[in-house]
């Protein structure tokens, strides 16, 4: 292709980003392609089979929102998925989290609460001054916010591990405002948040337990971008095909790839939508968009090592009834956490076996994944054997190593954002859409992708200019 696609959009990266976009496009009439690096759609969503076992690889459901945010739905309605939509089962709302040793079920009401030993009783008093507090300026990476407003006690028996659990992430280094923007807005417009989770009609669920419902599809979440990718026309998706370079040229774009042989190639588009990991676009735009391509390398990502283990039900002490076990920093165990997953949705285990899920590494500890495959193994099943009761050996265990699973919303993470529209501003047609910005999980990325689509074609207004100049990340 040697001249500039009129209307065309190349959708640089094949995740659910990227192909929730590609979808939310076509179905408004737009043509779109999408090139993705690897050799089959969904990026880090991936479900396999194996000895009876349904294992997601990746994320293993994620939280339907409500009314206008939930685009999910929507996506799932559009594909004719509706009816593979799964809820976890009311188990879900049990979490368990490891106190002294011990693992004690996190309180989901008030009465629970003021019953809990996980908290002391001066952790409870100190909650009562939390709407006494005042705001600070700068900006607050989560653990000093949560010390700040709730106590100690909360950041490492509450916040701490539930960070972990979704950005396998620092609460030291992690920002409030990017990485968890609901309740630093409640900061924000109340002033408190818990007369700001009372006002906006939050009932106090258990804490860290969010709003919505725990959803995943019949037969696992890579249907999801299995199904866009069928329905969108024959060729509109091309795996194998890593970009290399993203130029401006004097209309439009030109994208450069390789495919697995090695081969290359040029297409060229109006308009490009950058959909892959910070890093890999930061390389394509190294030589052509210099002052971006540094913005967005500065973006760190942590590694995780996710293990499936399945077991006979009588194998395993504990009922596990409930999502899963937080495990907090304090109470010295590697592991991040661990999942029940075959309690949580059925088809994930055979009958009378039980499917675990669990993780280790994060951005607290890098170290546990530059130990090879057998010690890495021996050290979850270790962990896991103490936490849950387990006896003997796994009848199945497989694990992922992502070097690069998640990326870390850290402080100065919205400037950085800011700054790197404004660069890219200057290019029209160049637009970023990942889970890198705005929101880690499925159904952000899904929500996401779905705004952009109805921005780009004329549905929602352009975002808003910038008013106050922003000061450039330099590192
Ligand atoms: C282990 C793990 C567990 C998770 N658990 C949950 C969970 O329980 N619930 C939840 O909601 N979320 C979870 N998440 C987060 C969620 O899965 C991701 O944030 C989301 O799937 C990211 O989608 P994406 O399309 O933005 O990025 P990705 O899925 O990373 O997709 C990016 C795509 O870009 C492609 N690419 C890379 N380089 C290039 C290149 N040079 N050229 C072309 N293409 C390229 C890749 O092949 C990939 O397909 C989890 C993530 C991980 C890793």
């Amino acid at each position: 292709m040697n001249t500039t696609n009129p209307g065309h959009t190349l959708i640089l990266g094949g995740g659910i980003s990227g192909l929730s976009l590609a979808w939310f496009l076509h179905q408004r009439g737009q043509p779109v392609t999408v090139l993705d690096a690897g050799n089959r759609p969904g990026g880090s969503i991936r479900t396999e089979h194996d000895q009876g076992y349904q294992i997601e690889l990746g994320p293993n459901s994620t939280l339907q929102k409500t009314g206008d945010d939930d685009a999910l739905g929507r996506l799932v309605k559009d594909l004719n998925l509706d009816d593979r939509l799964i809820e976890a089962s009311s188990v879900s709302s049990n979490r368990y989290v490891m106190h002294r040793g011990r693992l004690k079920a996190l309180p989901d009401s008030p009465p629970k609460f003021i019953l809990s030993t996980i908290f002391s009783p001066w952790a409870k008093v100190r909650l009562l001054a939390e709407p006494l507090i005042g705001w600070v300026l700068h900006e607050e990476h989560i653990a000093e916010f949560v010390t700040r407003r709730l106590g100690r006690e909360f950041l490492d028996y509450a916040i701490e591990p539930f960070i972990s659990g979704v950005y396998a992430g620092d609460p030291r280094s992690l920002s409030i405002a990017a990485a968890a923007p609901k309740v630093h807005q409640l900061e924000q417009s109340w002033g408190s948040l818990i007369i700001g989770g009372i006002m906006v009609g939050k009932k106090n669920k258990a804490i860290g337990v969010p709003r919505g419902r725990l959803v995943t599809l019949d037969g696992g979440l890579e249907l999801l971008p299995a199904t866009i990718a069928a329905r969108l026309p024959a060729g509109t998706v091309r795996t194998g095909t890593e970009v290399i370079t993203v130029r401006p040229e004097a209309s439009g774009w030109q994208v450069e790839w390789r495919d697995a042989q090695g081969a290359r190639g040029l297409e060229r588009a109006e308009r490009v939508v950058l959909a892959m990991p910070s890093h890999a676009a930061a390389k394509a735009l190294f030589t052509t968009l210099p002052a971006a391509s540094q913005l967005l390398a500065g973006i760190a990502y942590a590694p995780i090592a996710s293990t499936a283990m399945g077991y006979a039900r009588d194998q395993v002490s504990h009922p596990l009834d409930g999502f899963g076990v937080l495990l907090p920093r304090r109470e010295r165990v590697r592991l991040l956490g661990a999942l029940f997953s075959s309690s949580l949705f059925p088809g994930r285990a055979p009958e009378n076996k039980v499917l675990v899920t669990s993780f280790i590494g994060g951005a607290m500890d890098y170290q546990a994944l530059t130990m090879p495959d057998p010690a890495l193994e021996a050290w979850v099943r270790k962990d896991m054997a103490e936490i849950l009761g387990i006896r003997g050996e796994p009848e199945f265990f497989r694990m992922t190593r992502y070097q690069q699973a998640i990326p870390q919303y850290n402080v100065g993470h919205l400037k950085r954002i800011k700054a790197l529209d404004k660069v890219l501003k200057a290019y029209p047609g160049i637009h970023t859409r990942a889970n890198w910005r705005d929101g880690i999980s499925v159904s952000d990325c899904v929500l996401n992708a779905e705004k952009l689509a109805r921005r780009l074609t004329g549905e929602l207004p352009e975002e808003p200019e910038e008013k106050e100049e922003e000061e450039v990340p330099t590192e």
